[in-house]
């Protein structure tokens, strides 16, 4: 048996200390409106934000407004929007006329005044203005980073997962509706260059200040708007993929031009392995960007933001401790990984951020695995369990914002690397990540969405080990012995009916030949004939204990 040294490690990336992980278990009323489908909200469906904005660097303030295009789904006369104290929200204003706000903490309820008809279609105009709230530690604890780059430039840039999009512009602040379509108009003091999401459609110059205006034609997710502003220098090259060519874009600062060319060759190489494992990127029409950033990193939508240092693995660290962590930039990778599970498919409720994290962690391995093999790619996915916790489930509670365990990243990608071999059959498994992106393509889901579909799919019960590896902290444990040639097995440490097949490898005593055997282990004790010694196949992620007669 294998021992497991650095089990002490902490994986940086798993430091929500504060906010959305923390282990916060009272909730406000407060939690309650940013992270609930209120009243307020359930009314309207929204079709397009106007987000129109100055940054002010010098004063770190932000002032404009954001025109909402929306469709009455039932008549109502009250419309909440989110926006985070220290911002204030000004105005609202619907046909040219004024309406009254009322204030709850950062929820804001609008009286409308107009006639709301059901299928018709609106907009209403918010305005504010203020300091945003500066990020603690960005992106966990994030909001707006204020910093200056080596030239002594602003180098400045939002990150607000969880923390939610209202802390720097006020919207609709729950993630089960995303607008179709987003343009984002960005003032900027001249000589500065704002990067959003989507592509750059006008370039509006005044004496001293610069608009950027920038249009995204999909379905985003509210934390994936973002807006980076800095001394940027370009370039770019079109990637031959499988809906044609994609324009893939590179903004770095000016400096650091020579080391981007040689070290974002990561980008072709994530979208080769992603689109063979998830299926076509799904933002062709508002390109692909990597934008380098003040802080690690995030998973903006067709605008990834970079800070990994110009480092292999993990600002240069391998959290699997197998070495192959050091063959690819991790940010590169795993915020690539994002757009398929976080952008394309996005969870409702953060509650089920696992699948943003999980199935992205997983990508790590699948790039791997692309790239470098099979046997690599679960030497890295196994290699990652040491960081893994068990001591909270993975799916947190709903309504209140508020997202599981970190454990979700590579837990999630253990679990997954088990379903893997569960269902043994990899090109069944690849159209199972295949037909997700396509099913739920630019859709938002819940956790039940993800597990029927995968099940269905494959034609098992996947309930049991879902329920067991996702809302329960134990890991199963195997119990076997063996007597006159054959072994007896169940599983412990389980929930009630609890079962899931898994592969030994018997070894013979004497010609030394190995073969696979799959068991169907359940509670109670089952026996097989089997000659030679018994491996457990450390693909799955489990425990195994031999039982002393
Ligand atoms: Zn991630």
């Amino acid at each position: 048996m294998k021992k497991l040294i650095f089990l002490t490690i902490l994986f940086p990336l798993i430091s929500f200390s504060q906010g959305i992980l923390s282990d916060k278990t009272e909730f406000s009323r407060q939690d309650t409106l940013r992270g609930s489908i209120t009243k307020e909200r359930s009314w309207w469906d929204l079709n397009r934000y106007h987000l129109d904005i100055s940054v002010n660097p010098e004063q770190r303030s932000i002032s404009g407004s954001n025109k909402i295009s929306y469709t009455v789904l039932k008549p109502y006369d009250v419309m909440q929007i989110d926006l985070q104290t220290p911002l204030k929200l000004t105005k609202a204003v619907q046909d040219n006329s004024e309406l009254e706000i009322i204030n709850d903490g950062n929820a804001h309820f609008i009286k409308l005044k107009k006639q709301q008809n059901i299928g018709s279609k609106e907009e209403i105009t918010v305005y504010y203005e203020g300091n945003p709230r500066v990020a603690v530690r960005a992106p966990w604890d994030g909001g707006i980073s204020w910093e200056k780059d080596r030239n002594g430039n602003h180098f400045i840039a939002s990150s607000c997962q969880g923390l939610g999009a209202s802390v720097w512009w006020p919207n609709k602040d729950h993630m089960y509706d995303e607008p179709e379509s987003m343009l984002m108009s960005v003032n900027v003091p001249k000589g500065l260059t704002n990067i959003s999401n989507g592509r750059l459609v006008k370039i509006e110059e005044m004496s001293d200040s610069t608009t950027f205006h920038w249009e995204v034609v999909n379905p985003i997710n509210n934390y994936g708007v973002n807006i980076n502003i800095g001394d940027y220098v370009n370039f770019s090259e079109v990637y031959k993929g499988e809906k044609g060519d994609l324009d893939m874009d590179y903004y770095v600062l000016s400096y650091n031009l020579e080391k981007a060319k040689i070290h974002f060759k990561d980008a072709i190489k994530s979208m080769q392995a992603f689109e063979h494992w998830f299926g076509p990127y799904p933002f062709y029409e508002d390109s692909f960007k990597l934008v380098e950033t003040p802080y690690l990193g995030m998973e903006h939508q067709s605008s990834v933001t970079y800070g990994n240092q110009y480092k292999k693995g993990y600002l240069g660290r391998d959290l699997s401790g197998t070495g192959w962590g050091l063959k690819f930039d991790y940010i590169i990778i795993h915020e690539t990984g994002h757009e398929w599970f976080a952008n394309n498919i996005t969870y409702k409720d953060i509650a089920d951020m696992w699948i943003h994290e999980g199935f992205t962690t997983y990508s790590e391995n699948l790039f791997i695995d692309y790239h470098y093999g099979k046997k690599a790619a679960s030497e890295y996915v196994i290699g990652t369990r040491r960081g893994i916790r068990n001591e909270k489930p993975l799916i947190g509670p709903y309504n209140v914002n508020k997202g599981g365990s970190s454990d979700m990243y590579s837990k999630g990608a253990n679990l997954l690397h088990t379903l893997r071999h569960i269902i043994n059959d990899d090109e069944k498994w690849r159209n199972v990540l295949r037909g997700l992106n396509r099913d739920f393509y630019h859709k938002t889901v819940t956790t039940t969405d993800i597990e029927n579909y995968i099940s269905k799919k494959i034609n098992i019960n996947l309930k049991p080990f879902f329920d067991q590896y996702l809302r329960d902290i134990r890991i199963p444990v195997l119990e076997y012995k063996q007597v006159d040639g054959k072994i007896l097995y169940r599983w412990d440490n389980v929930i009630e009916d609890f079962e899931m097949p898994i592969d030994l490898i018997a070894t013979d005593y004497v010609l030394g030949t190995q073969n696979k055997i799959r068991i169907y282990p359940t509670k109670k004790w089952k026996s097989k004939k089997i000659k030679g010694s018994i491996e457990i196949d450390s693909n799955y992620y489990v425990d195994s204990k031999y039982v002393l007669q």
